[in-house]
């Protein structure tokens, strides 16, 4: 048996998990957490949560994916410098939109799609879920996106959240009601 709370495998005749003592019965699991508060009453089996440096491996693998082509389309068609400060600052803003724009369509369109996961989450064996752990909506993973920019504005605070809290969530994850998980194998 599968723990779905730590990862660790356990004798099949096994009710509780000899790691961390989490009931196995998923049943049984999501009658203690209400009471207790102490596990995710998450009905589907998982490997545990997705911790701190697996993130930030996925999220320099999404940085690569993304930042490459996207430094290669910016010296392509940004305009070379004219000594014109406005044409220039104009330029800028117009680029740091289309990277908004772009990060929140692969992120948001991503997380909400059926794989649930950044290319750089899948690699990493990860995957986003709500409380419930089911899919989250185009619009949920929106408004995740929106505050992972909230999180990195406080000094990265927000990500490092993922260190220290009980489920592994960023600032964003407790705005958005998502938890990030390892996928079982
Ligand atoms: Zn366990």
């Amino acid at each position: 048996m599968h723990c779905s709370q730590c990862g660790q495998e356990n004798p099949r005749e096994a009710r509780f998990c000899v790691k961390c003592g989490a009931p196995l019965d998923p049943e049984e699991l999501r009658m203690v957490a209400r009471e207790t508060g102490r596990f995710s009453d998450m009905p589907v089996a998982t490997a545990g949560y997705g911790g701190f440096w697996r993130r930030v491996l996925a999220a320099i693998v999404d940085g690569l994916l993304l930042g490459i082509p996207l430094a290669v389309l910016q010296h392509l068609f940004m305009p070379a410098p004219t000594g014109d400060p406005e044409a220039m600052a104009r330029a800028e803003l117009t680029w740091s939109l289309v990277n908004i724009l772009v990060w929140w369509l692969y992120a948001a369109g991503m997380h909400s799609s059926v794989y649930q996961a950044t290319v750089g989450k899948m690699v990493l064996g990860m995957y986003v879920v709500d409380y419930q752990g089911g899919r989250i909506s185009f619009a949920r993973a929106t408004g995740r996106y929106l505050a992972e920019i909230l999180s990195a504005m406080l000094l990265l605070i927000g990500y490092l959240m993922v260190a220290f809290t009980r489920r592994k969530q960023g600032l964003h994850d407790f705005i958005a009601g998502t938890l990030v998980v390892r996928r079982a194998r």
